[in-house]
């Protein structure tokens, strides 16, 4: 894992470059919802106690991620779909669900660069460990970097948008 703060903003990066063709101002708010459920449902189950905590295949793995991300999409969009007593577009559910991949994938993407990695398969082992690069979770310049990026990508979907 890298900082959660650090996840957020990747993530919405991600998904707002995603969205930016939509033009539609009024995702953001749901979007940043579904970045931040996701993000924060895969590091709660994710990573097991400890001071050195690892993660689980059941959150970590390029197999169930998306998964997580499709529930905390689908979940929301009932929510939604409640609130505005049935007025939500149908559509607004797949937006959803895109949303919870994305930033479920870009999560994946982010620990992929720290030491922890992550899983390519269901099985709980080091050969089923995966990693881009072997940074500390912690390490300033890592997550630094990936705000960075996060931001970037905003000021991208920005510029698409108006
Ligand atoms: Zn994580």
């Amino acid at each position: 894992m890298v900082r959660m703060i650090t996840h957020l903003f990747f993530s919405f990066g991600v998904v707002a470059i995603a969205l930016a063709p939509l033009h539609s101002w009024w995702l953001i708010l749901p979007a940043a919802i579904v970045v931040f459920f996701t993000n924060f449902v895969i590091d709660l189950f994710g990573h097991e106690g400890g001071s050195r905590p690892r993660r689980t295949p059941l959150t970590h793995s390029i197999v169930y991620a998306p998964a997580w991300g499709i529930a905390v999409g689908v979940v929301f969009g009932f929510i939604m779909y409640i609130m505005t007593r049935g007025q939500m577009p149908i559509a607004m559910f797949s937006v959803l669900i895109l949303c919870g991949v994305i930033s479920s994938l870009s999560h994946l993407f982010s620990d992929s660069l720290t030491e922890g990695g992550i899983y390519v398969s269901t099985e709980h082992n080091e050969n089923t460990r995966w990693r881009l690069a072997s940074y500390k979770y912690d390490n300033s310049m890592l997550n630094l970097g990936l705000i960075a990026l996060g931001l970037g990508l905003l000021y991208l979907a920005y510029l698409i948008r108006r």
